[in-house]
């Protein structure tokens, strides 16, 4: 069936304004995120999959899914989504949490991720995956293994109001108030 000249432009003036709705409502979705620009190879919702989830890595006994992995180049980006979090400067668990998904990535796809993201509720952080950081992972992770063989571990904060909310207060032998 042949359209019309005018109707076909219609059509065709309509599929643009669509395709055109549809990137400008991925992107604002990526801003809101903090996802960079760049192909989503992987996200915990699992809309996309191209990897295993969650990475395991055997080498170092350690396993995790970040939020989003985004390739951009030859890169592997994990981006890690805190909504709730406000904060001038990231936290330092999250900080190691995202080293930890930067070694997932190193030791799943053999390529070390130059940094990755950590969104909190008013700031995007982008966080550098330095030979330091990642030398304080290591280290971070052996004492955590060390605490598990030990029968009372002190608190790692100084907030008894933490305690106070905690789920494991009523068998906690070390909480602070
Ligand atoms: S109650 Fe115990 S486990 Fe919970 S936050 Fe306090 S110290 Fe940590």
């Amino acid at each position: 069936m042949v359209l019309p000249m005018a109707l076909s432009l219609s059509v065709a003036v309509l599929l643009l304004g669509a395709g055109l709705f549809l990137l400008w409502s991925a992107r604002g979705k990526r801003r809101q995120t903090g996802v960079p620009m760049g192909r989503v190879v992987y996200d915990d919702t699992g809309a996309w999959q191209e990897c295993p989830r969650p990475l395991y890595s055997r080498r170092y006994l350690l396993a995790g899914k970040p939020d989003y992995i985004v390739a951009q180049d030859e890169n592997l980006i994990p981006v890690e989504v805190k909504p709730r979090r406000t904060a001038a400067r990231p936290h330092l668990s999250d900080v190691l949490q995202l080293a930890a998904y930067c070694l997932l990535i190193e030791d799943n796809f053999d390529r070390a991720p130059p940094y990755g993201i950590l969104k909190y509720a008013t700031a995007t952080f982008p966080v550098e995956y330095t030979p330091q950081l990642r030398r304080q992972l290591l280290v971070t992770m052996e004492s955590m293994r060390d605490d598990l063989d030990t029968a009372e571990v002190a608190p790692s904060h100084n907030h008894p109001g933490r305690c106070r909310a905690c789920g494991y207060r009523e068998h906690c032998r070390v909480r602070l108030d």
